[in-house]
């Protein structure tokens, strides 16, 4: 069977200004157009809301495709501060980031909100890049494992198998978020080996092969080309290395050479 196209996400967080946004996105439309990862790659941006609609413009159709840093899980109405997938829908953003840590563990977003906001972006014809990890206490305590099983159970179990097509899963040790410790390859590709034992045991192994599973966590041009040499990981969700034109171009360069 085929490895799954690659991904590769560049999470903005909150981090620049419209003006370094958008000339952020214009020396990635540049790099990337320049380069042969389309129509290899998915490569994917996500800024700030406020900056979805100048960096949109600023990519025109793409590479990269736009995306979001989360969404509501409600459709309409009075939800102060949220945004609804139908309003990303108007900014021509095709992907959304659900579950991230920083909203897991940061906001303490349960994981009832993550599994109605992942299935809201679903029903909306939004890709997801649905976010799993474990923190460093429960890698050091030996309860990895679980701790995905558990993660990929509440928030996939019961989806229709469709929609696989349109969800990509980030494992993203918590620990190895913006810390500059990268998960040793080794390590990352048995949390990729669980993540998929648990989608077919869910599901069955061809929906487990074909389903994206890629590694965030201190990815950077240095160590992404070892990282994907691994079966297991289809890509990458990157953060601090997203931020400079040159770094991201040098990932998804990365990620299209692993298609052989
Ligand atoms: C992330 O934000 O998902 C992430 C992996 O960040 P960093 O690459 O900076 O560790």
């Amino acid at each position: 069977m085929p490895l799954p196209r690659p991904f590769v996400g560049g999470n903005w967080k909150m981090n620049l200004r419209l003006a370094s946004a958008v000339e952020l996105a214009e020396d990635l439309h540049a790099a990337l157009s320049s380069q042969p990862t389309e129509p290899a790659i998915d490569a994917v941006v996500f800024p700030p809301f406020p900056y979805l609609q100048g960096v949109g413009r600023a990519l025109g159709h793409g590479p990269p495709a736009l995306g979001a840093q989360d969404l509501s899980a409600h459709e309409d109405g009075a939800f102060t501060g949220q945004v609804s997938a139908a309003m990303l829908d108007d900014l021509d953003a095709r992907w959304v980031i659900v579950g991230h840590s920083e909203r897991r563990h940061g906001l303490a977003e349960p994981q009832s909100v993550i599994r109605a906001k992942l299935i809201r972006g679903l029903e909306a014809d939004l890709k997801v890049v649905f976010c799993v990890g474990e923190t460093l206490a429960e890698r050091e305590g030996g309860h990895a494992e679980r701790t995905l099983v558990h993660q990929v159970r509440s928030g996939l179990e019961g989806l229709e198998a469709a929609w696989f097509r349109s969800i990509v899963v980030a494992y993203e040790p918590v620990w190895a978020i913006g810390t500059g410790r990268t998960a040793h390859p080794d390590d990352a590709a048995e949390a990729h080996r669980w993540i998929r034992q648990t989608l077919g045991d869910l599901y069955d192994s061809g929906l487990a092969a074909a389903t994206r599973v890629v590694y965030g966590g201190s990815v950077t041009a240095a160590n992404a080309a070892e990282l994907f040499s691994r079966p297991e990981i289809d890509g990458g969700l990157v953060g601090g290395a997203s931020l400079k034109a040159e770094s991201f171009a040098a990932i998804c360069r990365a990620a299209a050479t692993r298609v052989s």
